[in-house]
């Protein structure tokens, strides 16, 4: 272990604290309030000047997760260990960026929850709890996560899952406004992080699964008043039309869509470009994923899946481009958009990139939508290929599932979902966390469209009347870190990792920072792949690191924890650390920490007696309320159910129907469910559970 460093870095932090600062005490409310201050549109628009402080969620404008910062390198990387880390005490979602500046550090948790920390100490200042009603924790798709804040003239902002918009002050944590964003009555939620731009705060929202209609709004970001809403899908013709875009949007639905809502929401990624002044957004799936039902004579259903360039002042559409026309998979396009300038068959091209789930790398001309170029990441059979002429795919005879139960690549988790990637400006490289999967998708018998907040509608299911399509190629489940070239639409390099579900990226020069689901922070050569460092936190890790300064010296920070609902493969089959900050730094000694660990469950092992039917109805259940939430492992936020204590078993109509666990956000379902329905979800786990030990 490397022992002097530590020694240096604190004399030097002592130093540079005596010869440099006069300004007011690090951590105090003086010094927050002046350093968060000074974060202000000049700050927002030159931040890759001061790469020292992280102070939007993807770094930058570009939000291309690449800091220039030099000190940790390939030849010092065996010193690089941790110096700090804060136990949060939660097993459920942790999906935070860090923002940092001057050492001050905003992150959020599972609930909405903000905390700001003294990264200088690795304490933390003050915590602001949202108070977000338990029983949205049902209407969440993916676990009560919180993707991070924005920080503005020292206000933070957070989007609450039960669809506020809250400003709290960034040195004492009170809050200073609060705005309602959605219809408090529909499936919304908010996970994503608010972005700034030129004044305004601007937030989207999830749901499309919850029968709602997709809509991104921007307020002032000092007041709180709203400026403009800008909605991602038609509503009711009937009602008129909110704008031109939603009048052309209407062209290409048919039937009665705006009964199920529609879907596109926008959920998580947006990038900015200052000098052409587009605001660019990602929009989500249709509600529900099945075109049929959605919009039964077809139709691409704009602006479903796609990229839009909105004029940030107004919210008007300029430009749009869809990368799945008529969406019937939840191939969602709100995964993250980076923009870079890159040169292509010899000119410089201003363009914007995405991995969207559909499983193809987009580059798009940013400046007015061309397609420039698409080709996929991951194994696809949803389509063959995109046109490369016309941007538009094209599908395989089986991607509609109208006639036939298809297995589809990628599963709707996507080829790519909301983890970051970054591009490395140095090796041109883009670095994807990306996963290989598929699905089964079938046009169901009797499916019935539920209008509630809490119900999960996708519109699709086996039909054993139809007959069934076979790919052998694409049963495989893999996760995959890829290094992708985007001018070539070519793999450099990949790594295949023992987790199905990893973590966002973070690169500098030469390093590739990313925590593997296994629950290890590891540190990749960005130019081969090679492993040169790893770190063992023992929990599921998905969120992204991010790296700063703080009186001249380079430090390293990742939240970490289960995220997403997804059950998450770690390798301390027996305990797990719960969620917590984790700090490195050249020098740094302190061992991986022994937070008080949660105990992995074992399979339960209950006599019952069922008929066939009974299990068959209480796997239907299953699947519409339960097991959106509960993954189907040991681990992840929410444990499979078929690990429950037998105790649980014994009250499971109490937990279940009348809601004795509320508290911890399991919802009650006796306005839904007769307790001969609850009966037989319990027979239908009872009986898993079997299979699965007769399986090992
Ligand atoms: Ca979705």
């Amino acid at each position: 272990m490397y022992k002097s460093s530590p020694l240096i870095i604190s004399v030097a932090i002592v130093l540079v604290s005596v010869s440099c600062k006069s300004g007011p005490e690090p951590g105090t409310a003086e010094h927050i309030n002046a350093v968060t201050l000074q974060v202000n549109d000049a700050r927002l628009l030159t931040s890759d000047e001061k790469p020292g402080d992280w102070i939007s969620y993807g770094r930058n404008y570009q939000e291309d997760r690449f800091s220039p910062l030099s000190q940790i390198t390939k030849s010092n990387i065996e010193k690089l260990g941790l110096v700090w880390s804060i136990n949060l005490g939660t097993t459920r979602g942790i999906e935070a960026t860090p923002l940092v500046v001057d050492g001050i550090m905003y992150i959020t948790g599972p609930w909405s929850i903000v905390y700001a920390i003294d990264a200088r100490k690795g304490e933390i200042i003050w915590i602001y709890d949202p108070q977000v009603p338990r029983e949205y924790g049902e209407r969440a798709c993916c676990d009560v996560v919180n993707r991070g804040v924005a920080l503005y003239k020292g206000l933070i902002y957070v989007g609450s899952l039960d669809g506020r918009l809250i400003a709290i002050d960034a040195s004492s944590g009170t809050k200073k406004w609060e705005v309602v964003t959605v219809d408090q009555n529909k499936g919304y939620t908010i996970t994503g992080a608010p972005r700034i731009v030129d004044g305004k705060i601007i937030i989207g929202n999830g749901g499309a699964e919850y029968g709602v209609r997709g809509y991104v709004t921007a307020y002032d970001a000092l007041t709180g008043k709203k400026i403009w809403r800008f909605f991602t899908v038609p509503g009711n013709p009937s009602h008129g039309f909110e704008s031109k875009a939603m009048e052309e949007a209407a062209k290409t639905w048919t039937g009665e869509w705006w009964k199920f809502g529609g879907g596109g929401t926008a959920w998580d990624a947006m990038a900015y470009d200052p000098e052409l002044k587009l605001l660019y957004i990602g929009t989500g799936n249709g509600s529900p994923w099945n075109r049929e039902i959605r919009s039964p004579g077809g139709g691409d259903n704009l602006y479903l899946s796609s990229i839009v360039a909105l004029n940030p002042d107004d919210g008007e559409l300029v430009w749009y481009y869809q990368t799945t026309p008529g969406d019937s998979w939840d191939y969602t396009a709100t995964q993250h958009i980076i923009l870079a300038d890159l040169e292509i068959k010899g000119k410089i091209r201003k363009v914007l990139m995405q991995a969207p789930k559909n499983g193809f790398f987009y580059v798009i001309d940013r400046t007015n939508g061309d397609f420039i170029s698409a080709m996929p990441f991951v194994y696809t059979n949803w389509a063959k290929e995109i046109d490369q002429t016309t941007g538009i795919p094209i599908e395989t005879q089986f991607s509609r599932y109208k006639d036939i139960n298809s297995i589809i690549a990628p599963h709707p988790i996507g080829g790519h979902n909301w983890h970051p990637m970054a591009y490395n400006k140095s090796t041109g490289l883009v670095y994807i966390p990306a996963q290989e999967s598929s699905n089964m998708y079938g046009q169901p018998q009797d499916w019935e469209y539920v209008d509630d907040a809490r119900t999960w509608n996708t519109g699709t299911r086996y039909n054993p009347d139809n007959p069934d399509q076979h790919d052998s190629l694409a049963t495989q489940w893999n996760g995959k870190l890829i290094a992708w070239n985007p001018v070539t639409q070519k793999e450099v390099w990949s790594v295949n990792q023992k987790s199905f579900w990893n973590a966002g990226i973070l690169s500098t020069e030469e390093l590739v920072f990313q925590g593997a689901g296994e629950g290890d922070f590891v540190v990749y050569d960005a130019r081969n792949g090679e492993k040169l460092w790893e770190f063992p936190l023992q929990t599921g890790i998905v969120a992204p690191p991010i790296t700063y300064l703080i009186d001249g010296i380079q430090y390293v920070t990742l939240v970490a924890g289960w995220g997403g609902g997804m059950a998450t493969w770690v390798k301390y089959t027996d305990q797990i650390n719960p969620g917590g900050v984790y700090t490195f730094a050249i020098g740094g000694e302190k061992d991986a920490p022994q937070f008080p660990h949660q105990i992995l469950p074992k399979l339960v092992n209950l006599k019952f007696s069922a008929t066939n039917e009974q299990l068959d109805h209480g796997s239907r259940l299953l699947e519409r309320y339960c097991s959106k939430c509960h993954s189907s492992g040991p681990g992840g936020a929410i444990p499979g159910l078929i690990y429950s204590k037998p105790e649980t078993f014994e009250i499971f109509n109490q937990i279940v129907g009348e809601g004795a666990f509320l508290g911890k956000g399991m919802p009650k379902f006796n306005d839904r469910l007769s307790e001969q329905d609850i009966q037989d979800i319990k027979f239908y786990l009872l009986s898993s559970a079997q299979n699965e030990k007769n399986k090992k």
